[in-house]
């Protein structure tokens, strides 16, 4: 087994011949690759702000991020296994590898802002998305932000908040209503006149900037509105979230995974030194039922990748519910693992207690969880 690929040989290797028979050895070995990078640029990003040696990683991890070339579900599940990988490290590097939110742009631009956008998020530029407003996230449909024509294209007019990757995003898709009342999605470069940004302060998920984003008269070329066939900015919001709210709960889950190795880690450190006598029963059943909770939930976000990547009508309920599920359970399992070790992970910069705040804020952003389940149950009662 190598020991730079912990999470390759502990968590995805077991599972991939009962239950991924799609992924082939070579995907295996991308994932693999991309581990022992990724555990190499983080021991060499440098020494400044955690946003900056963030940024740092994802320029380094950019070019390696896993092909696109292939079967879509394929490409998808890697996608999301490469998600599992870097969020075992640290739920910060959650941006490390893939378009993120520029997946809107490479999807929906014109072909020439489009082919100006892969070149970028290729290099490592970040791309935000602005969507809530003060009024309540969870109600996309009663956004309050502006666009009115110009002469050759928009002006934009709003104030977004609790808007992640705030002050390094290099552009946001921004969420706003044009003059017929049709939620349109517009790229906005954040240096654009007019844009401002105000961050707060953050209990977790501290890594990128956080906060206000304030749109004065910012004028957008025609270019910057987004489009899809047969549809508005609302089609776009809910077809990029079929395919990145898969993405976090395998996030979310590779967090959950770094914390149940270094507990587990830790307990074995523990008796192998003769510090602990021996592990006590109930550390056991926490392990082991955390362990299944983690990799079948994992199993969940995986499918669900699949699922929006092959156009299944499933899509949209799976990855709704699967976010909501995925990042609880991850929740809920570093709630139960901390304590095994201990005060020592409550210490600031233990990485069970950064795991622990990060996952708190998982729970609201990328869509709150109440509302992606009654969502769910209303699409249900609605179809059967
Ligand atoms: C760490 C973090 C990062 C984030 N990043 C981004 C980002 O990058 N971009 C972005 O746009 N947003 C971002 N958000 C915002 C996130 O998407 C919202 O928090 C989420 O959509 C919920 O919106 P809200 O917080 O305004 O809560 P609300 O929409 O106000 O909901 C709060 C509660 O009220 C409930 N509720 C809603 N309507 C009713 C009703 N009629 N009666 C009773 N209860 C009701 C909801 O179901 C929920 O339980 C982020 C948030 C966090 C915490």
């Amino acid at each position: 087994m190598s020991p730079l690929a912990p999470v390759l040989d502990g968590w995805i290797v077991p599972l991939r011949e009962a239950a991924w028979p799609f992924l082939p050895e070579g995907r295996v070995g991308e994932l693999r690759r991309l581990e022992t990078a990724l555990s190499e640029a983080l021991d060499t990003a440098g020494q400044g702000s955690v946003s900056e040696r963030l940024l740092a990683v994802r320029r380094v991890m950019a070019p390696l991020a896993p092909s696109q070339d292939g079967e879509p579900g394929t490409v998808a599940a890697v996608g999301a296994l490469a998600g599992f990988v870097c969020g075992w490290y640290d739920l910060d590097l959650r941006d490390t590898v893939g378009p993120g939110h520029g997946r809107m742009i490479l999807r929906h631009a014109t072909p020439s802002l489009r082919e100006t956008w892969t070149r970028r998020l290729d290099a490592g530029d970040l791309v935000g998305i602005a969507a809530t407003e003060r009024h309540g996230g969870s109600r996309l449909t009663e956004i309050t932000a502006r666009l009115a024509r110009d002469v050759d294209g928009w002006r934009l007019w709003g104030e977004k908040c609790w808007v992640s990757r705030l002050t390094e995003a290099h552009a946001f898709v921004v969420f706003a209503k044009d003059p017929a009342d049709r939620i349109q999605a517009v790229v906005v470069p954040a240096d654009a006149p007019g844009v401002a940004r105000y961050p707060e302060t953050p209990s977790g998920l501290a890594g990128w900037g956080w906060g206000t984003l304030q749109l004065h008269d910012v004028r957008l070329s025609g270019e910057a509105m987004l489009t899809t066939p047969g549809g508005d900015g609302e089609r776009i919001f809910r077809e990029h979230f079929a395919a990145f709210r898969p993405q976090v709960a395998a996030i979310a889950l590779g967090t959950a995974a770094g914390v149940h190795s270094r507990v587990l880690s830790t307990l074995q450190a523990r008796t192998s030194t003769g510090l602990l006598p021996r592990v006590r029963d109930t550390a056991l059943v926490t392990l082991g039922r955390t362990q299944a909770d983690i990799h079948t939930a994992l199993l969940g976000a995986v499918t669900a990748a699949r699922l929006t990547a092959q156009g299944s009508r499933q899509a949209d309920v799976w990855a709704r519910a699967t976010k909501a599920h995925g990042v609880e359970t991850a929740h809920r399992a570093v709630q139960e693992l901390a304590p095994l070790v201990g005060a020592s992970g409550f210490r600031a910069d233990s990485p069970i207690g950064k795991a622990r705040a990060d996952l708190g804020g998982l729970l609201y952003a990328d869509g709150i969880h109440d509302a992606l389940l009654r969502s769910v149950g209303r699409t249900l009662i609605s179809t059967r």
